[in-house]
This record gives C-alpha cells, sequence and structure tokens, in this order.
C-alpha cells in the first residue's frame, strides 16, 4: 500500500496547489519507483509566500519570547508524538533506514527545544554612560524574514537547525525544501501549524531551485539567507546575497580526515567511524572520509574497518535490519561509480565494494579504497556517499598537513591516548568541529559549522542565534 502524500505549498497556514498546478515527481530511492508528487511553485506562489512572510514576521517579533518559546515546545511534542509517522515518510522518499529516520526526527524534536528555551534567553545590555543622566541599551532584534534553502540529506533536520533559531529570535521562516525530499518537511511545518503558529511565520515552497534563490535572495521582504549544500551553489548564492547586502550563514561540503595515531584505540576507531561513515549511506556533510592511519596499525584497522563494512546490511530503509539504505538519488549513484574507477585507475586498492547492487533502487556497496594516492579524487572530492580511503602515514605532523591541504574545513576526527596528541589536533586543524575517540556528536548546544570552503556561520549553540539577531544601540536622556 501506498501511505505516501502528494505535498503542497504552505502559505499563510494554509496547504495550497501551485498556481498552474505544477507538480514533480517523487520517487522511491530504494525502489526506482513514484511514490508521489510535490507542487512546484511559480512567480505568483513566491510573491504570495514572501508577502504572507513580511506580515508573519511583524506578527512574530511583537510575540513575547515566553509565547514563541511555548508554541515551539508544542511543534516538539507534536513532532515527537508522530514521529514514526514522520519517519516512514523520511525513509520512503530519502532512502536512509527506518531507525536512523526516527532518531533524525526525535533529535529534530529535541533542537526545536533547545532553541525554544534559548528564546527566553536573548539578552541585550545595558553599558555605562559618560553622561550620568543618560542610560545607554544595546538592545538584539530579529534581523528579519528569512529565506531558508536546505538539501535532502537531512530533510527533517536541516531545516531544524534553521528554522529552531530563526523563530526563537522572532524572524519568520520560508523555506525552499528538497523536492527529492517533500513530505517529512511537509509533515514537520505541520506540527507548528497544529501547535498554533500565527499565520506567515512559516512558509514551505518547492519547485526549481535555481529559479526560486535568485528570486527570494535579492527580494526587499527577505533579510537573511542560510543555505546547506554544496561548495559551488554555496559560493554562487553568497554572491548574490552579497550584491544585495543580505546576512547570511552558509553549511557547505565537507571531506573529514580521521586521523588514527600509532597509540589509537583501534577497536574503538572502527567502530565510531565505521558507524560515522556509513550513516545515512555516507550523505552527510561531516561524514568521515580521508582515514589516515600510523603505518603501524594501518594492517589491523584496515582487516577491522573491511570486517565492519561487510557485516552492514544493504537494503530497503523500511525492512526489518537494514543498517544500509540506498543512495537518495541517481546522481549520487553516478558519482560513486566515477569515484572507484578512478581511485583504480590512480593505483588505489579495493578492499572491499566497489559497485552498484541489484538492479533496481541505487544501492551501492560499502567501498573502502586503500593505499590511494593523493591525486584520486576521492582524496581530493567530497565523495557524499558510502565510500572510505585509507592512506598511511609516519608522523603527525604529515597527517596535520594532509588533514590540512583541501580547502574543505568543515569536521575532523582523532584516535589517540596521547593527551599531546589531542593538543596537537586541536590546535592546528584547520576545522569546525573535531571529535577525538568518539564518532560525531552534533548536539544543539554545540556550534555546528564549517570555514574555508566549507562556509561560514553557525547551526548550533548561541552563536546560531547571534546569526539571526541585530544590535540597536539606544542612548536615553530622561526630560
Ligand atoms: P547540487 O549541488 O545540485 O545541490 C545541492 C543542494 O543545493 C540541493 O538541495 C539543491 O536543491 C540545492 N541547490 C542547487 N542549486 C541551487 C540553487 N541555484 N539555488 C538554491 N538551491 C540550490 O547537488 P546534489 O546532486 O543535489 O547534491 C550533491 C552534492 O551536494 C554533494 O556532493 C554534497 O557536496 C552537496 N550536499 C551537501 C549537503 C550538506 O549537508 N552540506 C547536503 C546535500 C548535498
Amino acid at each position: 500500500m501506498n501511505d505516501y502524500p502528494d505535498t503542497l505549498l504552505l502559505i499563510d497556514n494554509e496547504w495550497r496547489e501551485a498556481r498552474g498546478g505544477a507538480r514533480i515527481d517523487v520517487v522511491n530511492p530504494a525502489t526506482g519507483r513514484k511514490i508521489g508528487q510535490v507542487a512546484s511553485a511559480k512567480r505568483e506562489d513566491l510573491d504570495l509566500a514572501l508577502a504572507a512572510a513580511q506580515r508573519g514576521f511583524e506578527t512574530w517579533r511583537d510575540t513575547s519570547a515566553h509565547e514563541r518559546c511555548a508554541i515551539m515546545r508544542k511543534a516538539a511534542a507534536l513532532l515527537r508524538e508522530r514521529a514514526d509517522s514522520v519517519a516512514r515518510l523520511l525513509t520512503q522518499e530519502q532512502g536512509k533506514p527506518l531507525v536512523e529516520a526516527r532518531g533524525e526526527v526525535l533529535a529534530g524534536a529535541e533542537i526545536i527545544d533547545w532553541f525554544a528555551n534559548e528564546a527566553l534567553r536573548v539578552y541585550g545590555r545595558i553599558v555605562p554612560s559618560r553622561n550620568p543622566a543618560a542610560q545607554q541599551l544595546v538592545i538584539k532584534e530579529p534581523v528579519g524574514p528569512v529565506a531558508a534553502f536546505t538539501p535532502w540529506n537531512f530533510p527533517v533536520n536541516q531545516i531544524v537547525r534553521k528554522l529552531g533559531a530563526a523563530l526563537a529570535t522572532g524572524c519568520s521562516f520560508l523555506v525552499k525544501a528538497p523536492e527529492e525530499t517533500p513530505a517529512s518537511p511537509a509533515a514537520l511545518l505541520n506540527c507548528f501549524v497544529d501547535a498554533g503558529i500565527p499565520k506567515g511565520v512559516l512558509g514551505l515552497v518547492f519547485g526549481s531551485p535555481a529559479e526560486i534563490s535568485s528570486y527570494l535572495i535579492p527580494h526587499p521582504v527577505i533579510r537573511k539567507v542560510t543555505f546547506t549544500g554544496s561548495t559551488p551553489v554555496g559560493k554562487e548564492l553568497a554572491a548574490l546575497a552579497g550584491r544585495h547586502m543580505k546576512r547570511v550563514t552558509m553549511e557547505l561540503g565537507g571531506h573529514a580526515p580521521v586521523i588514527v595515531a600509532e597509540d589509537a584505540d583501534v577497536e574503538l576507531a572502527v567502530k565510531a567511524s565505521g558507524g560515522a561513515k556509513f550513516r545515512n549511506a555516507g550523505q552527510v556533510c561531516i561524514s568521515p572520509t580521508r582515514f589516515l592511519v600510523h603505518k603501524s596499525v594501518k594492517a589491523a584497522f584496515e582487516q577491522a574497518f573491511v570486517a565492519h563494512a561487510e557485516k552492514l546490511k544493504l537494503g530497503d530503509g523500511l525492512t526489518e535490519g537494514t543498517t544500509l539504505g540506498p543512495l537518495a538519488n541517481d546522481r549520487r549513484l553516478a558519482a560513486m561509480d566515477k569515484i572507484v574507477r578512478n581511485a583504480s585507475e590512480k593505483g588505489a586498492r579495493l578492499a572491499t565494494g566497489g559497485s552498484r547492487v541489484g538492479g533496481a533502487g541505487n544501492f551501492f556497496a560499502p567501498t573502502i579504497l586503500t593505499d590511494v594516492p593523493l591525486e584520486a579524487d576521492i582524496f581530493n572530492e567530497e565523495p557524499f556517499g558510502p565510500i572510505a580511503a585509507i592512506r598511511s602515514f609516519e608522523t603527525l605532523d604529515e597527517a596535520i598537513r594532509e588533514a590540512n591541504r583541501l580547502p574543505f574545513g568543515l569536521a575532523a576526527y582523532g584516535f589517540t591516548r596521547s593527551i599531546k596528541t589531542v593538543h596537537e589536533l586541536s590546535r592546528r586543524l584547520e576545522v569546525g568541529m573535531l571529535w577525538v575517540n568518539q564518532p560525531a556528536t552534533p548536539s544543539a548546544e554545540l556550534p555546528f559549522g564549517g570555514v574555508k570552503d566549507s562556509g561560514y556561520g553557525s547551526e548550533g549553540g548561541p552563536e546560531a542565534l547571534e546569526a539571526y539577531l541585530v544590535t540597536k544601540a539606544v542612548s536615553v536622556v530622561g526630560v
């Protein structure tokens, strides 16, 4: 039975067809079959959504922080209640195993709660004045209506981090969510509608990404732009935003190095980074990719890592026991083939996997390439798929230099028992996030974001709220 709904646009708290009725097909990546459709917005729909966002902003910025917090918390509670059904939609449209989809939805509810509570802590300050009769205030205000662009790899959580900070600070929020995975974002936003969010505060559109971003970003209603996706697209959108003096947060690609030092707990390194590598079939911006392993532990690491990969159960995310789902779209499948071919041509050794599995659906075997030359594409371009690449190193300095060689600077991982090595890694790695002796734990209270070509701004911690605030200095003399 197909229990997957068609998705409409959300404008002024109403679910609407696009003007003219245009729609885009949605395909289940596990079967290759069409499961539904999503409305595709035209210019007229965007104008309605923008006007609603302006009105919504005027209402929301004047809504007390306590009330904003209460509505957000109610939406989080509804999301938790609906976790099973939202997760089912997510798995059908995106492919990840149901247990991962449910984890994403529940983590989303937790992130909304965290931002809701932070709404109560957006403080200004009083600054001593040179004139005793004057009082000097620094006030934090919401920047205004936000245009957000989110990708298909975490259809719920890519929205939640942006929406949480925007709503907490009093901004209205218009999101162009992914056309490939529209139903779980719609189910997320519906929790806010049912929680009583005022009209216009939230808007959801789909359509042609380039047409929508080129219209929304320069539009005078929009005061802030936030994007998650690839570095080339991020650079284009940041340039456009720059031309129109819009505030920007960019969460872009990564190419995370994993440094396994000679004194590492190899079993732990395999367990932690093996889990992280194949989560969401590697379609994660902080996915570990370049495994730099000390030559003294490389053989042991490689053997255990291959055993870990070969135990994964590839299949439809709705099937009980699946631990690795299909790739989200056939573009990724073609990209994986190309990466493996290129690495083999350059002299890498295929330790496991390396090819598509089955005829239907976007299944690709968990793949480990070893002794990979630096010139291979996998060591230079983000694979965004279930492929790991291993190289050995002799000195820590050599590993850190390699980690910093690429223009990306999102996440890194280290495994070592030495405090001196930990200190070196945390001081010298050019990244926004470093996890040592553990898998990634991107919790709401910690900053989340990158440096260099991985973008700027943060989507966690108090820094995430700052990105949606403007500062006003007010000096008052009583008369
Ligand atoms: P892509 O570069 O075409 O698109 C990436 C995302 O950006 C998609 O969500 C897409 O809808 C959006 N997009 C593309 N052009 C846009 C535009 N002009 N205006 C607004 N949005 C636009 O690539 P893809 O095939 O969808 O994904 C592959 C690559 O994207 C991956 O290799 C990875 O680097 C990157 N990606 C990164 C993340 C992340 O979490 N940082 C998530 C998804 C994809």
